[in-house]
This record gives structure tokens, sequence and C-alpha cells, in this order.
């Protein structure tokens, strides 16, 4: 650990936060039959209405329902969709997600970025960023074989900043053995970070496994978070999840900012309420609890969820 970590405050912590459990209990079904989700402050940063695997529905607006049930059951107030870096029948367009979405004040469009196809979006895209549409970017290194730090990559860290969005990267296991995974490492989130300190940065996953070089890069950069989505594929299996809350609480102490990560899921490729009960065995202070489940991504993508902590602060 570096010297500076030595005068870095390390309050007191509860070994469980009261208002995190709160969170949990009001969240978890079985739900009654007056269960209220918008009470339960849960933000889901990374869903996905893709079609992954042949038992989803064919439809996205099948798709699309069956992700507003999930939120219902579990107690999720807000969720951001993101899109591919491809396009085919199974992974809808931004533009088609964002028509199917239309008037769904409880989900937001993080854009997939293209880059193989880069210079002919960029005009969509600055077109989707100028109508608030669209909450964040997305990169995907490794599943698209280029380095964040390759000069055509420039224009997306601009336009990010110019629209105050976060641009979203994909970081750590790819799962495809077509895939090259060393450019999905989340240092090289490191070398934008520096070199774009006006662009806020969110690694997805926070690098799974490589969570302490994550966190290493959390801690030293003002502009970069993280989202603990997508460790698992469907739900977490008793030894995998005992080894991933001991990862996830190392990170948690290390970079000790409850300013820096955010509840995200993968859904549908993992599940949510596995996901909520995953947390809930995190060893969090209560200002940890609150960032991750919603305070960080009302932040850093710039979501009014005020007036709704408010009633549920005061219930
Ligand atoms: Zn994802």
């Amino acid at each position: 650990m570096c010297e500076a970590s030595a005068y870095r405050a390390d309050p007191p912590r509860p070994a469980v936060s009261p208002k995190l459990c709160w969170l949990l209990v009001r969240s978890l079904p079985p739900a009654a039959a007056n269960h209220q989700p918008a009470e339960a402050v849960i933000i889901d940063c990374h869903t996905h209405l893709n079609r992954y695997t042949p038992d989803l529905p064919a439809t996205l607006a099948e798709r699309h329902a069956l992700l507003r049930a999930e939120m219902d059951a579990h107690g999720v107030a807000y969720a951001l969709v993101l899109t591919s870096y491809d396009v085919t029948p199974d992974r809808p367009s931004t533009r088609d997600v964002l028509a199917a979405l239309e008037g769904d004040g409880r989900l937001g469009v993080v854009a997939g970025v293209r880059h193989a196809q880069l210079d002919a979006d960029l005009p969509e895209l600055r077109e989707m960023l100028q109508s608030r549409r669209v909450k964040a970017l997305k990169l995907y290194p490794g599943y698209e074989p280029f380095r964040l730090t390759d000069a055509s990559l420039r224009p997306v860290y601009h336009l990010a900043a110019e629209f105050a969005v976060p641009v979203m990267i994909h970081t750590g296991d790819t799962y495809d053995p077509g895939t090259h995974v060393r450019l999905a490492h989340p240092l090289d989130v490191d070398d934008v970070a520096v070199e774009h300190r006006d662009t806020r940065f969110v690694m997805c996953h926070v690098g799974n496994p490589w969570l302490m070089d994550a966190a290493e890069v959390l801690y030293k950069n003002p502009n970069v978070f993280g989202d603990i989505s997508g460790f698992t594929l469907g739900e977490f299996q008793p030894r995998f999840e005992r080894l991933m809350v001991g990862k996830l609480n190392e990170l948690v102490a290390w970079v000790n900012d409850p300013g820096k990560l955010m509840f995200g899921t993968d859904w549908p490729i993992s599940g949510v309420r596995s996901y909520l009960e995953f947390v809930g065995k995190l060893d969090l202070t209560e200002e940890e609890g609150d960032g991750l489940l919603w305070r960080n991504a009302a932040r850093v993508f710039g979501l009014d969820f005020k007036m709704r902590v408010e009633t549920a602060d005061g219930g």
C-alpha cells in the first residue's frame, strides 16, 4: 500500500448497516399485495435488454416487461439499460431501445459505443446526448479489440465531458474465449482517467477478478467510479459468494470512500434477488450502503431522487 493511505481517515464502522438492512428487507420478496417498490431506494445502474439466451422472450417489449416485473419484485426504483457494441436481432440498437422505453420514467438508457463504426455513429451519439435521454456511454474493450488509450476514442471522452455524462467501461472477465481479456484490465482505465480529468468513468464489474487493481484506480482518481455488476451467471453459489464478499470487502476497506461504488446486477445475466442478498452480506457502513444502493448512481448519472428518498426516510 502506498504511503498516502497512511493519512486516510478510518472511522469506526458498525459490522452491519441498520439502514441497509431496512432497505433490503423492504426490497425482498414475497412482496405484499400493496408493496410500494418506489419506497425502497435502490438504483440498478447496469442491466440489459439483449436476448442473451433463447429462454428470454423474443421481443424487446416482452423483455422490457420482464425487467419491470423484476424491478417491482425486488424494490428497484430505477434502472439503467445498457445497449451493446453490436446490433443484431437479439441486440437492439440504442435508438430502438429508446423508442421502446419512451415514457417509462423508471428506466434510463446507456448507449453502447460501437468502436468498429465509431466515426459513423458519433453524430447520432451527440444527437442522443443532446436530447438528454441517454445517461451515459458504454465502451466494451476486450469484446471489441481496442485499447482505451487509442486516439480513436478521444471524441467519446470529449463528448461525455461536454454533456457531463459518464463513460462506462467494461472491465475484467470477458467470458467468451474469442475475446482478449487483457484489453479489459482495470489499470487501462487509469491511463484514460489521468488523460481526461474532466470525464467521469465507471469501471463496470470493478475489474473482476482484478478487484484490487480496480481499487487503486478508484482510490487514486477522483473521476473514476465502479459498479459491482455481473460477478456471477444467474444466482450466486455459496462458495463463490463467500469468495466475492471477501474480495469486495477488501476493495471497500482499501478504497475507504463511500462515494465510489454503485449497485448493478447485469440482469438478466445475474439475478436481482441473489445480488441484493449478496450486498446484504457485505461489511458496509451506513454511508457506504446508501452510496452503493442509490446515492452514488444518482450523483454520477445526474438522476434526481431527492424527493423519493425523503419520502422513504419519513416513512
Ligand atoms: Zn453488462
